[in-house]
């Protein structure tokens, strides 16, 4: 977990990063977990204020970095990201939010103002019983590798991707 300035109150920027071991530390063009995790702390730190809340435990949306890899191997053979979860018989998505939470509340975060494009996120902390002041989209500019990945969350885990549009248009 990563603290920037007083977070105490209201509308602190908040970023919930799920651990991502190829993109956060390799720079895997496969996600765009990498650029996520620098485009919020950039943010965070233009902003003088928030808190980044590092995720264990999220690698593969909950189901663990060898089963990642083993669903990342089914992609290259043509499953979305979605399908070979549960080709693995694995959860699309298995991450549990209420340690971050309970990290907010211990921050005396009031609201959040969350970076993110994942509707699920911010249900979870409403759920958890931090509240959401506002949705602040991360969008990275896709590239060929990860495209397929992006347009499978816009499209089956309904992320807020609209960036997308012009480039499929294009292709
Ligand atoms: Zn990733």
């Amino acid at each position: 977990m990563l603290v920037h300035g007083d977070v105490r109150g209201r509308e602190a920027l908040v970023r919930l990063h799920s651990e991502c071991l190829t993109g956060d530390a390799f720079g895997s063009r496969h996600c765009e977990c990498g650029e996520q995790l620098s485009a919020a702390l950039k943010a965070i730190a233009a902003e003088g204020r928030g808190v980044l809340v590092y995720l264990r435990g999220h690698e593969g949306r909950g189901i663990g970095l060898l089963a990642k890899l083993e669903a990342m191997k089914l992609q290259s053979e043509g499953l979305d990201t979605v399908e070979a979860n549960l080709a693995l018989g694995l959860p699309a998505d298995a991450r549990d939010y209420k340690v971050a939470a309970d990290v907010l509340h211990d921050l005396q975060v009031r609201s959040a103002r969350l970076l993110s494009n994942n509707p699920r996120k911010r249900e979870a902390l409403l759920r958890h019983g931090v509240e959401v002041s506002e949705q602040v989209p991360l969008l990275m500019p896709p590239h060929q590798e990860n495209l397929p990945y992006l347009l499978t969350k816009r499209d089956r885990m309904d992320h807020y991707l609209p960036h997308l549009d012009a480039v499929v248009q294009r292709t």
